[in-house]
């Protein structure tokens, strides 16, 4: 049994970023991720603009004017925002000016309208700039063309988008989406719209993998349920690796009479880096790879083991091989509310909330009884609290170590 970090290290050892790429357009480019490294040809600011509504002057004109006798100037020009300057500004002159409008030859600082007076062909300087470039936004201060905008193996969100559209980079090559085929095992499980008889159970898996793995960015190929049949579990993972990048399957990865995903797995040639994890929940953990490069995960089947398992370790898998740069798990040391117990064999993973409290992030522990078959208090938590192996008592008060950014 490996112990989370080895698990984790055998995982991302074995993935690597696709190398299928596809173009978007911008407008289709939201939640993609960056294939190519974006540069432009253009400088940010593209020239010498005004941050202000006012007067474009020289400084060496109005630097040592007072409100009791200002040096007035003569108005030459206005420029809007959108018009080029036609005219140098000269000693004693000026140009009105807007937001965003093209410097005009001659002048270096802005004075706001607020400092000024106008005084028909003339306007008044009341307040000294407290320095030459006041108010300018200099050409290629913000970025000089040709360096890097843009990396390959980030996430196009709203700003990235915004950049990409000032660049004019209106076509873009992002990663393909990685399929992931889900399925759920046991001869127990009915859908949802079934009528449950004495002994079923829901199958919850198949919705909440669906879900996270949509969360991604991944494309989820759900397959249904399939019954503990070694010739039905063969043909539905032979067909599914075959057709997807990852494979999801949830339950009969246990030492029961039952769970055969193992046994089938490695029939099928695939090797079986991972048996189980010394984590809590979700230590039935099986990992294997396949010749094609399909990866297989065989996921616990209680419902907040599979989440768990998950959370913990598919979202790096997939993040990774989606081409994302940042695909680690993010923890936080935060105080906790409660105290936070385990027997202290495995790495513990106790389901709740991060909460701003008082200002402060505090860990929260979701209600109710924490067993690996209760998904019903899993629904809204945020954050799990980690409990190392070997440690058994976290009181409330102190902090712990907490992963957060599940994709709920
Ligand atoms: P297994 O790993 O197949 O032994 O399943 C462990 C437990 O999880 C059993 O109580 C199953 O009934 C339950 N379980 C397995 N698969 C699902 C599923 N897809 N949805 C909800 N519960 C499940
Ligand atoms: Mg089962």
């Amino acid at each position: 049994m490996y112990s989370v970090k080895e698990a984790e290290s055998i995982i991302l050892t074995q993935i690597q970023p696709r190398q299928e790429t596809e173009k978007v357009s911008l407008e289709a480019a939201f939640g993609r991720i960056l294939a190519e490294d974006i540069s432009s040809d253009l400088d940010f600011p593209y020239w010498d603009n005004s941050a202000m509504d006012g007067y474009a002057v020289r400084y060496e004109d109005v630097k040592d004017t007072n409100p009791e006798n200002p040096v007035t100037l003569k108005i030459i020009a206005e420029i809007p925002a959108g018009k080029v300057p036609e005219k140098i500004i000269q000693p004693g002159e000026t140009a009105r000016i807007f937001t965003g409008a093209m410097l005009p030859a001659g002048s270096d600082t802005i004075i706001m309208q607020e400092n000024t007076q106008k005084q028909g062909e003339r306007v008044a300087i009341l307040i000294p700039p407290e320095k030459i470039g006041l108010f300018v936004r200099q050409r290629g201060t913000f970025y000089r063309a040709g360096n890097t905008l843009l990396k390959a193996g980030i996430a196009l969100n709203s700003p990235e988008i915004a950049v990409l559209a000032t660049a004019q980079a209106t076509e873009l090559t992002v990663f393909s989406r990685p399929q992931v085929a889900i399925f759920s095992t046991g001869d127990e499980l009915i859908n949802p719209d079934e009528t449950l008889q004495k002994g079923q159970i829901i199958d919850s898996n198949r919705y909440a993998l669906t879900a996270f793995v949509a969360s991604l960015g991944a494309i989820p190929r759900p397959l249904g349920i399939i019954k503990d049949n070694p010739d039905l579990l063969r043909e539905t993972i032979r067909k599914a690796i075959n057709s997807s990048a990852i494979v999801l399957s949830t339950g009969g990865v246990s030492v029961g009479d039952y769970d055969y995903i193992e046994g089938i797995l490695g029939e099928l040639g695939g090797k079986i880096l991972i048996g189980s994890v010394a984590i809590q929940p979700g230590k039935p953990l099986t990992f294997a790879t396949f010749p094609n490069g399909c990866i297989y995960f065989g996921i616990p089947g209680n419902p907040v083991s599979a989440l768990v398992s998950c959370w913990r370790f598919v979202q790096m898998a997939i993040k990774k091989l989606s081409g994302l740069t940042e695909y680690q798990n993010k923890f936080l040391r935060v105080v906790t509310r409660d105290t936070l117990q385990s027997n202290g064999q495995r790495e513990v993973y106790l389901w709740g909330k991060i909460e701003i409290i008082e200002g402060v992030y505090q860990f929260q522990l979701a209600s109710g009884q924490h067993n690996s078959a209760n998904l019903i208090n899993l629904a809204g938590t945020n954050a799990l609290a980690i409990i190392p192996q070997g440690k058994t008592t976290i009181q409330a008060g102190e902090t712990v170590e907490v992963m957060t950014g599940l994709p709920l």
